[in-house]
């Protein structure tokens, strides 16, 4: 994949106050590996300073080796999967980032992605600021070291008053760790609880594998502060707005055994399987997944009309997910490397195939093509969220404008296009009703175009491509 755009989809991981801190971080990152494959890395605190060992690669392989953790001592860590977009995927950009500034030591972890990043960047540069990242974390960092507050918890505040986006951060200093969610909620964030220590994790399923109780989600807009005697310390310290977390999560990108903003994701997924069988039913023989994120969809959309759920494609699990291949040719080859059909269950059969998104639609036309060359007799696509029309701009890896086949192209052209016999893709409606959370607003903007956080006006250059698309900005 070769997009231009430097926003990054991550996973964040931290433990306060645990003998086995760096040990339960690294099975943390294990567990939340699905939200970024590039690279991964942990910084630990033994008290008095911070130590850091971070690669690109996978958690097993960057932390495979049990003399890694004798580097990383003391009670207290944090980590980061990360998978970011092209121009950023260089060792120095893997996080946490670490930096030594005038009040000692501090790490950040973050997940999520500023609009105004350009802007302050510009901005600090002007004023003397030395970036050694191309991260858009690098500016908390700075922001706070140049903040005229005092204690650390009103640095935090004082920079992340002048940030805009999604973020989702976890700093750690030699005593203290804080968590914080932006006022908006995009991403989810937890906490747990493991005897004395505080766990903070981007999804409860890394809780669930050390054995975490989970306590509850983090706020949106909420700050939570782990101090040496053991206390937490919850804070609000950002103006109040009407949150707006990520539909997107709950569609493809969170692991169904997570339970976020309030919900299981396993039964939201398959809520949007029986909701998309309602609006987009069809006769045929057997309905099947596209494994995996597929699976709960395709499950509901069998149960609600009654044909029979098969898993017509087996999925090679020892491949990433097909958009973190760094290149276009690879990618489209990662079709048939990750997924084979599997002929007897397909031959001479009306097939409805479940996936969660279309997104270039290169994907779904392979799919099609694969079950029909295995013997299907019509292949009908049923796609568990509305088409992909515009770009997200807080953390989802997304190209731009004109890579999404669905802004430019009509239902019928996209069914053509992927050779379908038949398309249908859930309403926005049926979406945002099937996942059913009361009194919370969603950021849609993927689907629907409207953006919750306005973004300033253009100020890359126009090949960067950040925001040199079209959008529809609603201030
Ligand atoms: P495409 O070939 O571009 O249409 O890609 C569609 C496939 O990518 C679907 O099977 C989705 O499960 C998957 N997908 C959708 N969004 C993302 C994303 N942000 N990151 C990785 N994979 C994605």
């Amino acid at each position: 994949m070769n997009f231009t755009r430097p926003h990054e989809e991550c996973g964040v991981f931290g433990v306060y106050n645990h003998p086995e801190a760096s040990n339960l971080t690294y099975l943390g990152l294990y567990a939340l590996q699905h939200r970024g494959q590039e690279s991964c890395g942990i910084v630990s605190s033994d008290g008095t300073s911070l130590h850091a060992h971070k690669r690109m690669g996978l958690v097993a392989d960057v932390f495979g080796n049990q003399e890694v953790f004798k580097k990383l001592p003391g009670k207290s860590a944090i980590g980061h999967v990360r998978y970011s977009t092209a121009g950023a995927s260089v060792e120095k950009n893997v996080q946490p980032i670490m930096v030594d500034y005038s009040r000692g030591s501090i790490a950040v972890a973050h997940n999520g992605n500023l609009v105004n990043a350009q802007l302050l960047k510009a901005e600090l540069e002007a004023y003397g600021s030395i970036f050694q990242t191309t991260m858009d974390t690098e500016i908390i960092i700075h922001l706070l070291a140049i903040s005229h507050t005092n204690s650390l918890v009103d640095r935090i505040v004082d920079a992340l008053n002048r940030i805009k986006g999604a973020y989702c951060l976890l700093f750690l200093t030699e005593t203290r760790m804080i968590a914080v969610r932006d006022p908006n909620g995009f991403r989810p964030l937890c906490l747990g609880r493991l005897g004395d220590a505080w766990v903070v994790a981007s999804e409860s399923c890394a809780l669930d594998l050390i054995e975490a109780e989970f306590v509850r989600e983090i706020e949106p807009g909420e700050m939570i502060v782990c101090t040496k005697d053991g206390n937490l310390k919850s804070l609000f310290p950002f103006k109040k707005v009407e949150p707006t977390p990520c539909i997107f999560e709950f569609v493809y990108f969170a692991r169904p055994d997570s339970y976020i903003f309030g919900k299981n994701v396993y039964l939201a997924r398959k809520e949007l399987g029986r909701q998309l069988a309602r609006e987009h039913g069809v006769d045929a023989d057997i309905v099947i997944p596209v494994p995996d994120s597929g699976v709960p969809a395709a499950m509901g959309y069998a149960e609600e009309s009654g044909i029979s759920f098969e898993m017509g494609l087996i999925r090679n699990h020892y491949v990433g997910r097909t958009f973190i291949e760094p290149a276009q040719a690879i990618r489209h080859f990662g079709v048939k490397i990750k997924l084979n059909p599997v002929r007897e269950i397909l031959k001479g059969k009306r097939v409805v195939v479940i996936d969660d998104s279309i997104v270039r639609g290169t994907t779904s036309r392979k799919i099609v093509k694969m079950v029909r060359n295995a013997g299907a007799k019509e292949v009908h696509m049923r796609i568990s969220s509305p088409p992909t029309s515009y770009p997200c701009y807080y953390g989802i890896d997304t190209p731009n404008r004109k890579e999404l086949i669905s802004s430019s192209h009509t239902l019928s052209e996209i069914c053509r296009y992927i050779t379908a016999d038949s398309l249908g893709y859930l309403s926005e409606e049926g979406l945002v009703n099937s996942v059913g959370l009361e009194n919370t607003g969603f950021c849609k903007a993927c689907f629907a175009g409207t953006y919750p956080v306005a973004f300033p006006k253009p100020v890359l250059k126009p090949q960067m491509g950040l925001f040199g698309e079209e959008y529809s900005e609603n201030e």
